[in-house]
């Protein structure tokens, strides 16, 4: 738009009107009168101009000024540019606004901001949905008034404590919150908050793993340390107990052996998540070698372990993983079942693809335990599981052999009447040969 102003040319044109109102009044001998008349005129132009600005400005809903003439439409025309230039600075103020806001609600963690006298100014949805904070009902109510947790109040109204701390989610009293303070600016503060929930189970599933795998290494080595520092002194040792000690140390060495090539197992299981599932698998091949072993393993037990196999019916996956799958659930059965026991290991078409089975009629598993079996170490009775030389391990490496599978094992079990380990392979894997 073009720049006006109200210039000389107003006042100019003022006394020309004047004057041309008083040298008209002259013919009529009334010089003054006419320039009055013509003043009081003009009065009455701008203040009707007047009244109809002040209910724009006050009352009128409309987005342009009105129409006006001479100076008035300068005025006008002036408003009107004002008015544009305050649109274009309020979009691009809601452009920044959308822009912030979407980059907050991108973030991976929630953030709440508050006032030094701790109420809330702004939070993101993450962070109202961690904390459980109505939005917008919320907004300026005091976090301390909300989170009532006695040493989340004290760490919020502290000015020199940790930056950093944990506490139970208000909204989930199960999950865990990290709260980070950071000053934002003089009169604000800046809380990030975070869900540690899986990040703190995973550490302490770290801390139990090391403190297991340490147990259950020192307890053979003590063993083994013992023999040895007798046989420092030859002359100590009756030679009766020269045998059992090597039989012993052989027995422990094999139990730290068979523990160490779990972990390793186990691990190797771990690191490989995604899993060439392109081999082709002979199950009946392998199953029959495997309870080979078995029969060889219970020859003096009086076991009786039978083959239920679908000739031809192979699968795809990986070979190592999955005669780790195989092999734990019928050395479990045979280690689980007294003697004379019966074992039945199914292979077979089913609806889904196809299903394994270790059957056995052994002591069974009390329904308690079912759930955390396939927990690394967990193990029904500690004792009898070492005399089989178990690490309890083995349900673990099923666990996530089966995974990486497409499948998940399913436990049965009723005391005195026996356990049915199964899985599922289903039909994308299986094919017929
Ligand atoms: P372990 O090396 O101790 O056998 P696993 O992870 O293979 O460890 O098994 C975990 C626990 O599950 C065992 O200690 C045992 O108590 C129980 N269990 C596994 N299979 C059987 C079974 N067929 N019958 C009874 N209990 C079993």
């Amino acid at each position: 738009m073009r720049e006006r102003s109200i210039g000389w040319g107003t006042l100019t044109t003022v006394i020309l009107m004047l004057a041309v109102a008083g040298i008209f009044g002259l013919l009529f001998d009334a010089p003054l009168l006419f320039a009055g008349v013509c003043a009081l005129a003009l009065l009455f132009w701008h203040y009707r101009h007047m009244k109809q600005l002040s209910v724009y400005l006050w009352r009128d809903k409309r987005f342009a000024p009105p129409a006006g003439s001479g100076s008035w439409g300068v005025i006008y025309d002036g408003l009107y540019r004002l008015q544009q230039r305050n649109r274009r600075r309020r979009k691009d103020l809601a452009r920044l606004l959308k822009r912030f806001r979407r980059g907050a609600e991108a973030l991976p963690d929630g953030a709440v901001v508050i006032q030094k006298d701790r109420s809330i100014v702004w939070s993101n949805q993450l962070a109202q949905r961690l904390l459980g904070l109505r939005w917008p009902e919320d907004a300026g109510q005091r976090i301390d008034n909300l989170i009532r947790n006695p040493e989340f109040i004290e760490y919020i109204n502290a000015t020199d404590g940790p930056d950093l701390m944990v506490f139970p989610s208000p909204a989930e009293p199960m999950r865990m919150i990290e709260f980070r303070r950071m000053p934002y600016d003089k009169k604000q503060i800046l809380l990030v908050v975070r869900d540690v929930t899986q990040w703190l189970r995973l550490e302490q599933m770290r801390r139990d793993f090391v403190a297991n795998v340490s147990h259950e290494l020192r307890t053979p080595l003590t063993v083994v340390q013992g023999y040895i520092e007798m046989l420092q002194d030859p002359q100590s040792m009756p030679p009766e107990m020269w045998q059992k000690a090597q039989s012993m140390m052989l027995e422990q060495t094999h139990r730290m052996d068979s523990l160490v090539s779990q972990l390793l197992t186990l691990s190797k299981i771990e690191a490989n998540d995604r899993p060439d599932t392109s081999h082709e698998i002979d199950v009946p091949g392998l199953l029959s070698t495997i309870a080979e072993e078995a029969k060889t393993l219970a020859e003096e037990r009086n076991l009786s372990i039978q083959l239920f196999v679908e000739s031809g019916l192979m699968m795809k996956g990986d070979l190592m993983q999955m005669r780790s799958a195989f092999s734990n659930l019928i050395f479990n059965a045979v280690h689980y079942t007294p003697d004379g026991g019966h074992i039945k290991i199914h292979w077979q078409r089913c609806a889904t693809g196809a299903e394994f089975a270790v059957r056995d009629d052994g002591d069974g598993i009390a329904a308690e335990h079912l759930a955390r079996l396939t927990e690394r170490f967990y193990r029904v009775d500690r004792a009898r599981s070492r005399k089989t030389g178990g690490s309890g391990l083995g349900l673990a490496i099923v666990k996530h052999a089966l995974s990486h599978h497409q499948s998940s094992l399913n436990i049965e079990s009723e005391l005195t009447f026996g356990s049915t380990f199964s899985f599922i392979i289903p039909t994308s894997l299986i094919y017929i040969k």
